[in-house]
């Protein structure tokens, strides 16, 4: 018996013999072109590369993938033939056949594929099904001439937006041609458009990897993020809730919630009087002794949101809201005088990218991308997560905002919530004594808008709201767990009654309210272990 690794070694000596043979040494001598460096290991490598050929010639291919679930092929044109980037994915489980679930994707990356083969490929074949919105669309920019082979993909972003993510990625790296001569730059010629299903978490863990290699951008992060029902479906053939649903996002709230308190704890640890000496040196140590909860509680109502709306005011001087202010020519869009055609231009926005090592370290999740139209070029905007990094960079939207104001009032020594609206808002509410009968109420607080107690301002800006929901955790020790809770405050928010507002939701009560209880068990939990640490 000849060992396996002998084998294999000759396997690959023979893959390439015969692609010089076949392809190579023909087109160059014979034909006289010239080829692009073809990536032979992705050839060798790959036991499978005989039967793919295989498959690729075969007419009736589009039947076996047909079986399989999805399977995309993209071609990228280059002179003398065309590489193909393949992207399979077949999670389909069929009643019948056995219960073995089959979550398996691939993704064979720039096989050369000669023009004869490639007349059999055709771009979206087994797309099946035509009429659903899960599609997206999806440019694949594939470099021939890079030896680390360059592979881009754009995920619904439209082709100007992409090939300016190509000229970002391309201007940190020198890129030569197929002599390793003069550095090129954007080749259109090697972008492929194709669109690809997306209600396949298959194909969504495969996007996910491309995307945590920093090599893709989007216009939206949905499709990339992970979710609760992504992880559970599966096994809970009961949950109905589709994706991305109200269960799905108020557990995505629920651990941010989570991941503020443990970075408080640790802030607390290290340094406890971090925000309080920030805001006495900042704001002055006056009017931080005025604003604590323990001087305020015993002032007037009136004087309460006085003092409220005075330091709402200092904190949008300080932190103010973050559009696409560029980083090197200072210039926005929000400037210029409206022109009447905003949004179909979408400013200076490219999309969203993943963040460097840098911006992960302020645990920045995204990273949004603009390309200034004044000077061309690039601002990167990491969306932090973490207090210090905010605090230093004063670049947020309300996201980072209200997260820094539930902190600063929790310091000051509030009963604090923290409040998401599900149609893109956060901001604050603080528990105030009313009067002194022993009575309190929640204040709205929001932080981009300086705004206090308006309640319906929102609604005042045509926002039709579906939920809105108050995170609370307790910073006072396990005694005050009761105080722990989530609580659905859209009907404080809206002058619309319930009737209308469950219209909008479009999803049953029943499910709302035990998707509400399951986070708040949830939440419960975490914080006590958090307190505990
Ligand atoms: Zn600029």
């Amino acid at each position: 018996m000849i060992p396996s690794s002998i084998q294999r070694t000759i396997h690959i000596s023979l893959t390439a013999l015969i692609y010089l043979l076949l392809i190579q040494i023909p087109n160059r001598l014979v034909l006289g072109r010239r080829l692009p460096r073809v990536h032979v290991f992705s050839f060798a490598t790959n036991g499978k590369i005989f039967r793919k050929l295989k498959f690729l010639s075969n007419k009736k291919r589009g039947d076996k993938d047909r079986q399989e679930g999805t399977a995309h092929n993209f071609t990228t044109k280059t002179r003398g033939g065309s590489y193909v980037t393949s992207l399979r994915a077949s999670n389909k489980n069929e009643i019948g056949d056995d219960e073995q679930q089959e979550d398996s994707i691939s993704i064979t990356k720039n096989m050369y594929v000669s023009p004869m083969i490639e007349n059999e490929l055709h771009m979206n074949e087994s797309i099946e099904d035509h009429c659903d919105n899960s599609k997206m669309e999806l440019m694949v920019y594939a470099d021939p001439y890079d030896d680390r082979t360059l592979e881009l993909w754009g995920l619904n972003v439209d082709r100007n937006k992409f090939v300016a993510y190509v000229n970002y990625i391309l201007q940190d790296r020198p890129v030569m041609d197929y002599r390793g001569r003069k550095r090129r730059s954007f080749d259109s010629s090697f972008v492929t458009v194709s669109s690809l299903k997306v209600d396949n978490e298959a194909v969504r863990s495969q996007l996910r990897l491309i995307w945590k290699d920093a090599r893709l951008i989007t216009e939206k992060t949905d499709v990339l993020a992970m979710y609760q029902s992504d992880v559970i479906h599966n096994h809970d053939m009961k949950t109905s809730t589709k994706r991305g649903g109200f269960a799905d996002m108020i557990a995505v709230y629920t651990d941010r919630l989570i991941s503020i308190l443990k970075e408080e704890k640790e802030d607390d640890k290290h340094h406890k009087q971090f925000l309080l000496d920030w805001m006495r040196k900042e704001y002055g140590i006056e009017e931080t002794n005025s604003l604590s909860f323990e001087n305020i509680r015993l002032t007037s109502e009136n004087n309460q949101l006085q003092t409220l709306q005075h330091f709402l005011s200092f904190f949008r001087a300080t932190f103010p809201y973050y559009h696409d202010r560029c980083v090197h020519c200072g210039k926005s869009t929000y400037d210029e005088p409206p022109t009447g055609n905003e949004g179909t231009e979408g400013g200076h926005f490219v999309g969203y990218v993943y963040p460097s090592q840098a911006e992960r370290n302020g645990k920045a999740t995204r990273t949004e991308l603009y390309l200034c139209k004044h000077c061309n070029k690039f601002t990167r905007f990491p969306r932090y997560n973490s207090v210090a990094d905010i605090l230093e960079q004063k670049r947020g939207r309300c996201g980072e905002y209200a997260m820094l104001l539930f902190r600063f009032m929790r310091c000051l020594g509030y009963e604090s919530r923290w409040v998401v609206d599900w149609s893109d808002h956060l901001w604050v509410e603080v528990l105030l004594p009313l009067g002194s009968n022993g009575l309190t109420r929640w204040v709205h607080l929001d932080p981009c808008e300086a705004v206090v107690n308006e309640p319906l301002l929102y609604e005042s800006w045509g926002k039709k709201q579906t939920y809105i929901m108050a995170f609370q955790a307790s910073k006072s020790d396990r005694g005050n767990m009761n105080m722990t809770a989530i609580e659905d405050v859209t009907k404080f928010y809206t002058s619309d009654n319930q009737n209308e507002i469950n219209k909008r939701r479009g999803e049953e009560e029943h499910d709302i309210q035990s998707a509400i209880e399951h986070e708040r068990f949830r939440l419960v939990e975490q914080s006590r272990k958090i307190s505990d640490n």
